[in-house]
């Protein structure tokens, strides 16, 4: 890969010429204008169909036609054990033990189940540390979870914002805010991506200093999980949550993942809310009194199955293997440098980065803040084929998902901006 780019359309051309992994864009399906595949930079709201999901769907619609009850032992992949076809897949990019991976549920649920086991408030330790400026659902996620416990969100909740005039936060600031509550801190729960600014936080720094003052550390990684390689298990980290229709392309409300330590879920004594999916299944249909959890993170699975909100995500993660997520970052660094080296340029145009320049502190997205006609710009991209998002007051996230975009992609994105504005 060149290490050094250029404004031609020939620089972006021979980089994805160079690109072992420029087939896989053939694997997935594109929304369409004017009969054209569109260019996708929105795989941070929801990831595109992979072209395999609809033979997969159609499989588990088989099993159930043909054997019905008979597909929770028979059929191609009984569904008794749907859960466990997707761990080996996760743990590679969690970064984790395959009993320590999990799907349930969906990402909000599981931070509210999750918290449920980690967050034992007493008088002296009750508080809970996030990024100011989570995502809304996490917010509001901890605000009730906070008053079911009959505490104040307002003197429990700690929010660290940038210091003033700046958008980003710096760790150091992080670990001396968690310092500073020490021994009241019950928890620390950081988005591991912020979703509006694409900031990626620290989280082995994080975790560390949260164990420091006995804290919990816990992430909801929405927007790392297919984005960003993790090593959730050495870092330590106590628990994490995840969405798959972002950048796992998992599907609209696909099933949701969970990560426990195995220092937790091999401790059957844990707290959680229970439900005969994560009974040991040695007694699960003896239907017996006594709740035995699973001795892994499938131990806080809750109800059956949900093979067809699962079903996408295990055919998308049939990808993600074959691409594998070391070589999915190495590329992901090269499209985002490309679309910033590219924004650059633009000397024009009144807009700012509000995500860190420094590739180690971010994924995929950039996020710009369009100081003056942010909305007109993204309308543009729209009318030109670029699905990009917009966000209040004048934020346009652009996210090149290296499985499905390439450098021709992210040169188009610019080519508009240096043409018409
Ligand atoms: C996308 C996203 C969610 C969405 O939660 P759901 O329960 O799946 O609706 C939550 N938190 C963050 C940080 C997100 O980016």
């Amino acid at each position: 890969m060149h290490p050094v780019f250029t404004t031609t359309i020939d620089f972006a051309r021979q980089a994805d010429a160079a690109d072992e992994l420029a087939d896989f864009k053939k694997q997935f399906h594109f929304p369409k204008k004017n009969d054209k595949d569109t260019i996708y930079f929105c795989g941070n709201s929801l990831g595109l169909q992979p072209v395999n999901v609809e033979a997969a769907v159609q499989t588990e619609l088989n099993s159930w036609k043909e054997v019905a009850v008979g597909g929770y032992f028979g059929g191609t992949n009984p569904w008794l054990y749907y859960n466990d076809y997707l761990k080996a897949s996760l743990a590679r990019i969690a970064g984790c033990k395959e009993d320590e991976v999990t799907v349930m549920n969906t990402l909000t649920v599981n931070l509210h189940l999750m918290l449920l086991s980690f967050y034992h408030p007493t008088k002296e330790r009750f508080k809970i540390m996030m990024e100011a400026g989570a995502f809304p659902s996490d917010q509001y996620a901890i605000e009730t979870l906070v008053r079911h416990f009959g505490f104040d969100p307002a003197t429990t909740i700690i929010e660290i914002a940038p210091k003033e005039g700046e958008k980003i936060l710096h760790t150091t600031d992080i670990v001396a805010a968690i310092e500073a509550h020490g021994e009241s801190l019950a928890v620390v729960m950081f988005g591991g991506i912020n979703y509006y600014t694409g900031q990626l936080f620290d989280m082995k720094r994080i975790t560390q200093a949260a164990h420091e003052v006995n804290a919990i550390a816990g992430f909801d990684l929405a927007h790392v999980i297919g984005n960003v390689p993790l090593q959730l298990h050495d870092w330590a980290v106590d628990f994490a949550v995840w969405c798959s229709y972002k950048y796992l392309n998992g599907g609209p409300g696909a099933i949701g993942g969970v990560y426990v330590h195995e220092y937790f879920g091999n401790d059957v004594r844990t707290p959680r809310l229970g439900g005969w999916w994560g009974n040991d299944e040695k007694t699960r249909f003896k239907m017996e009194k006594g709740f035995v959890p699973k001795p892994n993170a499938g131990g806080w699975n809750i109800s059956t199955a949900q093979v067809f909100n699962t079903v996408c995500l295990k055919a998308s993660l049939e990808l993600f293997d074959k691409a594998g997520i070391e070589k999915l970052r190495a590329k992901s660094l090269q499209l985002t440098a490309y679309l910033e080296y590219l924004l650059h340029q633009l000397p024009n145009i009144n807009f700012e980065i509000i995500t860190p320049a420094d590739s180690e502190a971010r994924g995929a997205q950039l996020s710009l803040y369009f100081k003056e006609r942010g909305k007109e710009i993204h309308d543009k991209m729209i009318e030109s084929s670029i699905v990009v998002d917009f966000r209040e007051p004048g934020v346009i996230r652009v996210a090149p998902a290296p499985l499905y975009c390439s450098f021709e992609d992210v040169y188009r994105f610019y080519e508009i901006l240096k043409d018409h504005f």
